[in-house]
């Protein structure tokens, strides 16, 4: 437990242990928090906690928006992760605001099935309870899981890749507490799969900075990246990346001449990948759908559209 604070310093409860709640702004926390733990560097994230801070994003959610656009790291996301995870709203809550806004069902049904996410994380955590830190399946990339090293290398860390992409979601991740899907996708596939860190070194090291961290969302997203909790391993392209990013990055990347992400899917999948055909040929669901309706067994191989016919998240 931190000892009492400085005389100079804010009062500190006797007996509760707890840190004080009732101070004049947030420049005090920060110094409070400074004084109190002088290890952890780095000062408060921008985002606000608490029930009005969460009511007003509540008041902004656009599903018709959303639905167009969360795949762009400027798309309407509502940002209500935090306030989820720390059950200043409930999905339920979520959930009726959504319904409140549209007119058909079709309207409301992305977001939807992103709580429904947030819930199957939660009840896959129930269901196996520490077994979330472990991988669920073998690999589907053909590596060793031995291979895969298990701390995570200091460049990633402290945001000094070179590659502009990954150095700014390192920035926020650290300094806000909170990434965009997408970025969170991309950084997680950059570690595992082009630096080959073990998912488990990543996924703990977004526990110690996301706001929103939760073991169950973040452990299972960072195994179904991995392929250890998927039938394929997720990567991405430039291309991909430029798109959702409206090319935010590589304009001033200085690494733009050498990108690792530049290729198209097959390329990269040869590169990344020891297992590469049978990771393009494990069918989709959607794959199985069309080749029922058209009664033609097509094969996915040589497509290269492994990444692209993932399951959307
Ligand atoms: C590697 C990785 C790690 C992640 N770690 C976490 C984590 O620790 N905590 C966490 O809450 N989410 C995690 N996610 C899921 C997702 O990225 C965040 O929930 C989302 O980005 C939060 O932003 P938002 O509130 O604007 O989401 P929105 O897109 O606006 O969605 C609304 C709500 O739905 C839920 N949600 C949305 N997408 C997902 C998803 N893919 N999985 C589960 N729930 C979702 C969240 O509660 C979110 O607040 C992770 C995803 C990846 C790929």
């Amino acid at each position: 437990m931190p000892s009492q604070p400085s005389s100079t310093s804010l009062s500190w409860p006797e007996q509760s242990g707890d840190l004080p709640r009732d101070l004049p702004d947030r420049r005090a926390l920060d110094r409070l928090l400074g004084e109190q733990f002088p290890e952890a560097g780095g000062s408060l994230s921008p985002l606000r906690g608490g029930r009005a801070a969460a009511e007003t994003k509540l008041a902004r959610l656009d599903p018709r928006r959303y639905t167009k656009s969360r795949n762009h790291l400027k798309g309407a996301v509502t940002g209500l992760s935090p306030y989820i995870r720390h059950g200043v709203l409930s999905l339920a809550e979520v959930r009726d605001a959504v319904f409140q806004r549209i007119r058909s069902r079709d309207e409301g049904i992305k977001l939807i099935n992103e709580l429904g996410w947030r819930d199957f994380w939660q009840r896959m955590w129930r269901d196996l309870g520490d077994g979330i830190h472990d991988s669920q399946e073998e690999l589907k990339t053909g590596h060793d899981p031995a291979s895969y090293a298990r701390e995570l290398p200091e460049d990633i860390r402290t945001g000094r890749t070179g590659l502009a992409c990954m150095d700014e979601f390192q920035s926020k991740l650290t300094t806000h507490g909170w990434l965009h899907n997408h970025a969170r996708m991309w950084m997680a596939a950059y570690v595992v799969h082009w630096r080959k860190v073990h998912w488990k070194a990543g996924a703990d090291w977004f526990l110690e900075h996301l706001l929103d961290g939760d073991p169950s969302s973040n452990h299972l997203s960072w195994q179904w990246v991995a392929s250890s909790f998927s039938h394929k391993p997720y990567f991405f392209n430039k291309g991909n990346l430029e798109r959702f990013s409206d090319g935010q990055f590589c304009r001033s990347c200085s690494s733009s001449e050498r990108c690792p992400f530049e290729g198209s899917y097959e390329q990269l999948e040869n590169q990344l990948f020891a297992n590469q055909g049978s990771i393009r040929d494990v069918p989709t669901r959607r794959s199985r759908n069309h080749q029922q309706r058209s009664g033609r067994q097509q094969s996915l191989k040589g497509s290269g559209q492994a990444a692209m016919a993932r399951p959307k998240r």
